[in-house]
């Protein structure tokens, strides 16, 4: 049979591919999970309808979302990801060798059982000993946790279902709390292209919380848009211009210290977005 996956965004506009096998399908206790393995995009994770991430281009991703504020912060030990269940962020945070502890914090556990057997390769970081996976509501952790970490990263999908509550003002004040005070958070913020009012939202929110405010961005090329951003909440580093001075450079695939600088170089549009002009390439 020659079966295609659609994934249609709002705007009309829609990602197809060639599914070669349906390794998995099934409702979990929030959503609708899916497994695929494609033609071109190796396997694929399905999160009600929406792509997540593919083995072929979650190196995009993954690296950007970890590795800009890992540099950017002078000695990340203690780290937090929200979200994540793939662990492919917790895979790229453990490439640093100053990190002690990596807690992930994801909600469905069926997306770790399932991503530990379908996707290796993303989930490797969460058998190591300095990753510590917590099943449990994000904004409760924030809320609850007597721990302090120098970077919490926001890797979460996208605010829908009980992703939601991570797009608020209130997460954003409460993970303000658990940061030491040169904690860095970074939150995935969506695609100015695709859903400019949620990158300039978030980005308004993060900056209630933080008195350093930077969005970034990169291509992740299965996601709607194409164009990702960043938002990154600083509570005393600026941009370092030197994003690893001193450090060993990492094996990656994306990151490299020019395109962390070259990332936070903003189109005009996305500029005027991020001061409330809301131009965007639809209208
Ligand atoms: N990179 C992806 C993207 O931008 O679309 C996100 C991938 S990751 C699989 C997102 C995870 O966030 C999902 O597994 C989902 O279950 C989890 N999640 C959603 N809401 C959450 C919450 N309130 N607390 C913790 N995890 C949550």
């Amino acid at each position: 049979m020659d079966l295609w996956f659609t994934e249609k965004h709002p705007s009309g506009v829609g990602l197809t591919c060639r599914v070669t096998k349906t390794l998995h399908t099934e409702r979990s206790a929030y959503q609708d999970i899916a497994v695929l393995q494609t033609q071109g995009l190796g396997r694929m994770l399905v999160l009600d309808g929406l792509v997540q991430t593919t083995e072929a281009d979650e190196f995009f991703y993954h690296e950007m979302i970890a590795h800009v504020p890992l540099f950017s912060h002078p000695c990340p030990r203690h780290v937090l990801v929200i979200g994540g269940g793939d662990g492919g962020t917790v895979r790229e945070v453990l490439k640093h060798p100053s990190v002690q502890r990596v807690d992930l914090v994801e909600i469905d556990s069926r997306v770790i059982e399932l991503c530990r057997q379908y996707m290796p390769s993303l989930s490797t970081g969460l058998n190591d000993p300095r990753a510590v996976v917590t099943v449990g509501d994000g904004i409760e952790y924030v809320r609850t946790t007597t721990r302090k970490y120098d970077v919490i990263l926001v890797d979460s999908t996208d605010p829908i279902g009980p992703a939601v509550v991570l797009f608020t003002p209130d997460f954003y004040r409460a993970a303000a709390s658990i940061l030491n005070p040169d904690g860095i958070l970074v939150a995935q913020s969506d695609s100015p292209i695709s859903n400019p009012e949620s990158t300039s939202r978030t980005y308004a929110f993060i900056g209630e919380s933080f008195p350093i405010v930077n969005l970034y961005l990169a291509p992740v090329p299965t996601y709607p848009g194409a164009v990702w951003s960043f938002t990154m909440g600083s509570k005393k580093h600026l941009l370092l211009p030197d994003a690893v001075s001193g450090r060993p450079p990492l094996e990656t695939r994306y990151y490299t210290p020019e395109v962390h600088r070259a990332a936070f170089a903003l189109p005009r549009f996305v500029i005027d977005l991020l001061r409330g002009g809301c131009s965007n390439v639809r209208s």
